[in-house]
């Protein structure tokens, strides 16, 4: 009998200790929270008995290009984390060409077909079957022509390795899944999958399963892991063995050790919605990469996307000066000048804000004016809207610092760029907007307008941890302007 550690109790450690248990050997699990509290938790819970494929990296330039630019919801890239991924990515590519995708799909197809009755055994054993739906999943479709060019690739996959599949028109699917409103082109029914009700419930019961078979589960920092004498101590444990299965953790640890794992970073997102919305089995929405999946709690809206790296800052930093006047209000203005000036604001927080919540933190800023603190002499609707931005900051600060979300709002005077002559001239009337332009200078004790570069640097500080203690201020930058 051999001592091992298993590193990460997450779907792919809690399985592979019951495998190594089921070899005869001394398990003993180690992770910093409790087991399937991870990605093996926030999945769609499908068992793709149908993905007998990988999923390539398209070697077509002009479609990598159309994924970079966000073409679809498949793939959200970001820049900023593209150096720090690029081996990994180069490798995936490679992997990804015709030839290397022959080697490798005989293999993969092996370990998909294997993944059904391996589960089987372990969900018969976990006393787990109330967890399993056994009836596939729907990959919707909403054009004729996305519909079309996905049965001839099922019927391609079909005919190569016989995953079976049964494809039905609009209607159909209406009369089978009446909780869809929307009118669809269409659906394949992959019917082999196995659909999971509640997958960090799922690892829970085979973690059971592996302590109840006399395998121990102990908390503890896998990066303690080191070697000693002929084995490893990890958590307080001396092993002969250790099994790195921390998912997408596991390159960082494995790269103290001195091996260089390409892995790219795939994330995506989940939210959970109460109640009976309807469904009969998972639906994959293949035009927005959304898999939709009824949950013994709910519904779990589960995003395909993969994303490299995340949104650590948003500054949502757009404005127009808007209308003049409230007299005579041309109304298409008026909300032009509250939708760019405020309701952006709040749209763009509310999508960017999940993001960082996933990702335990973030920085939001927004850009209101020093008419946001004070009645603009110029512009009252840009006033009102900014106003309503400062007011945004200060309430979203204190509902979003539990999730470690700092937000803040700079407001600025008046500032050098093309905007500004938009405010002072108002009218046609030369000697009023050079009048108004005077005033303005006169108010700022500096006596001069700001430089763009003066914002940004404010920016670059709300955004970084040297504020990181800030939150909820709106930060005028405004050559002491509202200092009388
Ligand atoms: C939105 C979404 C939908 C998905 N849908 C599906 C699907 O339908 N079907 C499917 O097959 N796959 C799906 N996946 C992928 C699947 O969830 C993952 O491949 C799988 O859960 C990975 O399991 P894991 O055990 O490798 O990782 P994890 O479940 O993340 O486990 C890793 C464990 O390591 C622990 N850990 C990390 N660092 C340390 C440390 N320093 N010390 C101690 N412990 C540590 C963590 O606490 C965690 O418990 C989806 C993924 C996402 C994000």
């Amino acid at each position: 009998m051999t001592r091992i550690a298993v590193l990460g109790a997450g779907m792919v450690g809690v399985s592979t200790a019951l495998a190594l248990q089921d070899h005869g050997h001394d398990c003993v699990i180690v992770d910093r929270s409790p087991p399937g509290s991870e990605t093996s938790h926030g999945n769609a819970g499908i068992i793709q008995a149908e993905a007998v494929e990988p999923y390539a990296l398209p070697t077509s330039p002009l479609t990598l290009l159309r994924m970079a630019f966000g073409w679809r919801n498949a793939v959200e890239l970001d820049w900023a984390s593209l150096p720090g991924q690029l081996p990994a990515l180069h490798a995936y590519w490679r992997s990804s060409r015709p030839d290397a995708l022959r080697r490798v799909i005989p293999v993969w197809r092996q370990l998909v077909s294997e993944a059904i009755p391996a589960h089987a055994a372990l969900i018969a054993a976990a006393g787990a079957d109330h967890l399993i739906r056994k009836d596939g999943y729907w990959e919707v479709h909403g054009t004729d022509a996305g519909l079309a060019a996905a049965v001839l690739e099922a019927e391609r996959r079909k005919g190569l390795h016989g995953t079976d599949f049964a494809a039905v028109d609009g209607a159909a699917l209406a009369r089978a899944e009446p909780g869809l409103r929307t009118a669809m082109a269409g659906a394949i029914h992959w019917t082999t999958p196995w659909t999971c009700r509640a997958p960090g419930d799922l690892v829970r019961a085979y973690a059971a399963l592996f302590e109840g078979r006399g395998g121990r589960i102990v908390p503890g920092d896998a990066t303690s892991l080191e070697r000693s004498g002929g084995g490893w101590r990890v958590a307080g444990e001396r092993v002969e063995h250790a099994v790195v299965a921390l998912g997408p953790w596991s390159p960082d640890l494995l790269k103290t050790l001195g091996y260089q794992v390409p892995m790219v970073r795939k994330r995506g997102y989940h939210r959970h919605y109460d109640g009976n919305h309807g469904l009969s089995r998972p639906v994959l929405l293949a035009d927005h990469s959304v898999v939709l999946s009824p949950m013994l709690t709910g519904l779990r809206v589960a995003t395909a996307a993969e994303r490299l790296g995340g949104i650590d800052v948003l500054w949502a930093h757009a404005g127009i000066p808007g209308p003049a006047s409230v007299e005579n209000l041309d109304l298409g203005e008026y909300e032009l000048a509250i939708g760019l000036n405020l309701t952006s604001a709040v749209i763009a927080a509310g999508e960017v804000a999940k993001h960082m919540r996933a990702a335990g933190g973030g920085s939001l800023i927004f850009t209101a004016s020093v008419s946001g603190l004070v009645g603009s002499m110029f512009s009252p609707v840009y006033s009102a809207a900014k106003f309503g931005v400062v007011g945004l900051t200060k309430s979203l600060a204190q509902r979003f610092a539990p999730d470690r979300i700092r937000v803040n709002v700079i407001c600025p005077g008046p500032i050098d760029t093309p905007m500004l002559p938009g405010f002072v001239a108002r009218s046609d009337d030369k000697a009023q907007a050079a009048e108004n332009e005077r005033k303005l200078l006169a108010a700022i004790p500096l006596g001069r307008v700001g430089r763009p570069s003066e914002i940004a640097h404010a920016g670059l500080w709300l955004a970084s941890d040297d504020s990181s203690y800030v939150t909820g201020v709106a930060l005028p930058v405004d050559g002491g302007y509202l200092a009388r």
